[in-house]
């Protein structure tokens, strides 16, 4: 699907949905990126498919990755055939089935934690700590992709993670954003920052929500700033 005036046909095709809060950050963000680098009332040419996170949450916590598997697979496919030239899947915790999605496309697919790594990289920083789902802290998928960019990664404490898990479920993907919750995830980031961690990643695209560089005495990394960045480059070529 070629842009209207040939200026640039980039179309990106989103997976949102998961939250829709961070969907919609996302949708402004590119845009605003699209806007910032191409001027007048450019913005960017997309289409976007968007799950209903209910049942995504209820596979995930059952365990039944292989159906969403399947269900994600198909839906990029469907983005490409709609015109997609690259896939963004926005959500850290979902690109544990990366690889499911990427063998069913042709097209490009930004991966959110090499997006991420890159930038921590150009900063020269070397350890980590990492924020996220239990899902992106604990299994292998999202810290080893790291690793793959010889960063070290600093992880919370089994309460700590217990805690910044629930706080994304129970109240950051339903929009709910309190000061309590941010204090936690503030001694949480300190906690970090004293085993050694260097900077932050913000790895689950709601958390942006709630803390910003305020809260913590080292840079962040905000996946979904970084993520909808590299969408909407992508976009504009
Ligand atoms: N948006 C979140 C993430 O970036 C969590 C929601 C999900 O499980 O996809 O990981």
């Amino acid at each position: 699907m070629a842009g209207l005036s040939g200026a640039y046909d980039e179309t990106i095709g989103l997976i949102g949905g998961m939250s829709w809060e961070s969907t919609a950050l996302y949708y402004r963000l590119i845009n605003e990126r699209v806007r910032a680098r191409m001027g007048q009332l450019h913005s960017a040419p997309l289409v976007m498919y968007s799950y209903d996170f209910q049942e995504i949450k209820e596979m995930q916590y059952a365990g039944r990755w292989r159906d969403a598997a399947t269900s994600l697979a198909e839906t990029a496919r469907r983005l490409e055939a709609a015109g997609a030239r690259a896939i963004v899947l926005c959500t850290n915790t979902m690109h544990k089935l990366a690889p499911d999605i990427m063998s069913k496309i042709t097209v490009p697919f930004i991966h959110i934690a090499d997006a991420t790594a890159q930038r921590i990289r150009a900063k020269q920083y070397r350890r980590v700590g990492l924020l996220g789902t239990k899902f992106t802290m604990e299994e292998d998928f999202y810290v080893d992709r790291l690793r793959a960019h010889d960063l070290g990664v600093l992880l919370p404490s089994a309460d700590e993670r217990a805690d910044v898990n629930r706080i994304i479920y129970d109240e950051l993907c339903l929009g709910v954003v309190t000061a309590p919750s941010r204090r936690r995830y503030q001694d949480v980031m300190a906690a970090l920052v004293a085993s050694g961690a260097e900077c932050i990643i913000l790895g689950c695209t709601e958390i942006t929500m709630l803390i910003g560089a305020d809260d913590t005495s080292v840079e962040t990394f905000d996946t979904t700033a970084i993520h909808a960045e590299a969408a909407a480059d992508f976009a504009i070529g």
